[in-house]
């Protein structure tokens, strides 16, 4: 097999970096000139540009992913004893600050294809405590949203989209209306984690609504509670997206969809390598949604997939596992109401996913030193 040059990685920062890397650096240098370091320009003008890309009301930005969720939380005016819904089959964070504001995280599967959340098992864990439903765009393309907008409104439930993973995505109703990720429910909160789609160099997160007045008051929570400086109104946070990773997501949110669809030439490339293989799963398309591809993982059928990663790494390919284990088998979320088994279907994906390298900046030969070595061992 032709080696590759290129050390292969799950994600290739750098190389994306010298694409835009003058523009970058006078954008960082430009910012430390200014000393504006916290809530300069560049800060307004992302929520704005990013508002407008959206095609959403108000766009507030915060320290970091798993704050937007916090922050969205709070001003939800969500309290201890709250049943909140989400999927098993998710990153922590999602299920982290549920528990850490003394809500009551509420675990459903998800479906064995997509990976996203299961309307039949959300609607079954409604109880008269729920208050709302936390659905996850796992891996970039979005769970069932007009499904669940409609059993939200049936039981009065606020819907928090978990969209650190799919933005950009766009869904589209049976009536023909397209939104993005993220700006269906109450709020959608997102990450600008280096790795994420629209990474910075640094954390970085944000909310999105089209309520004003919940904009407000995620504003004013992520702002110490404060309203007008030094009256504080509320019990907040302190959470900030500064100006260089501003300076830098406005850059590269310009690309954002130039990124997804070097991330679906990539996606593609492996669906068709590996369709039809008796030994693996490729993941399957969400019918309303596109997908912006922040992972692409396959399911294993009868392989050794220690052996199969520890193989692909000696040939210089990396393979992640997200996630190795359901979150109602993680040591700090066991509970009483929970034992192995209760959620056949994310425990089966997390003993057989595998996600392989896809990012922008991905080329033929490498693409198909992946696959060939891939195909080889499987054999
Ligand atoms: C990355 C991620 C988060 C948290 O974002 P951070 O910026 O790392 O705090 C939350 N939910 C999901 C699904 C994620 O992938």
């Amino acid at each position: 097999m032709e080696k590759v040059e290129k050390k292969i990685q799950m994600v290739d920062l750098l190389s994306q970096y010298e694409k835009i890397q003058a523009e970058i650096d006078k954008a960082v240098l430009d910012v430390i000139h200014s000393t504006a370091f916290i809530n300069g320009p560049d800060v307004k003008a992302f929520k704005t540009e990013l508002e407008k890309y959206l095609g959403v009301k108000n766009v507030i930005t915060c320290g970091n992913g798993t704050d937007a969720l916090q922050i969205a939380m709070m001003a939800l005016g969500l309290k201890p004893g709250d049943e909140v819904i989400t999927a098993d089959f998710t990153y922590v964070a999602t299920a982290e600050v549920i528990a850490l504001l003394g809500l009551t995280p509420v675990l459903v599967d998800v479906y064995p294809d997509t990976f996203e959340i299961n309307i039949e098992a959300f609607e079954k864990a409604i109880t008269p405590k729920t208050k709302a439903i936390v659905p996850v765009h796992l891996f970039g393309q979005c769970a069932d949203m007009e499904r669940i907008m409609q059993i939200a409104k049936k039981h009065n439930l606020f819907v928090i989209e978990d969209v650190a993973q799919a933005i950009g995505a766009d869904y589209t109703f049976s009536d023909g209306k397209k939104q993005k990720a993220g700006t269906i429910g109450d709020v959608g909160c997102t990450s600008f984690f280096p790795s994420k789609n629209l990474g910075c160099y640094g954390d970085g997160g944000a909310m999105y609504t089209n309520n004003d007045e919940l904009a407000a008051k995620m504003q004013m929570i992520s702002n110490h509670g404060q309203r007008v400086q030094y009256y504080h109104d509320s019990i907040g946070v302190n959470s900030r997206l500064d100006s260089i990773q501003a300076a830098i997501l406005r850059i590269k949110l310009r690309h954002l969809d130039e990124y997804a669809a070097a991330r679906n030439v990539v996606a593609n490339y492996y669906d068709k390598v590996f369709a039809n293989h008796p030994k693996i799963k490729t993941p399957s398309r969400v019918k309303n949604s596109t997908h912006v591809f922040h992972q692409y993982t396959l399911q294993l059928n009868g392989i050794d997939r220690t052996k199969l990663r520890e193989q692909l790494a000696s040939r210089g390919i990396p393979a992640m596992i997200y996630y190795p284990v359901p979150l109602h088998l993680q040591k700090a979320y066991l509970d009483s109401r929970y034992k192995a088994g209760d959620f056949p279907v994310t425990e089966k994906l997390c003993a057989t996913v595998i996600s392989l390298p896809i990012h922008t900046e991905m080329d033929e030969a490498t693409l198909k030193y992946i696959c060939d070595n891939v195909l080889e061992l499987l054999n």
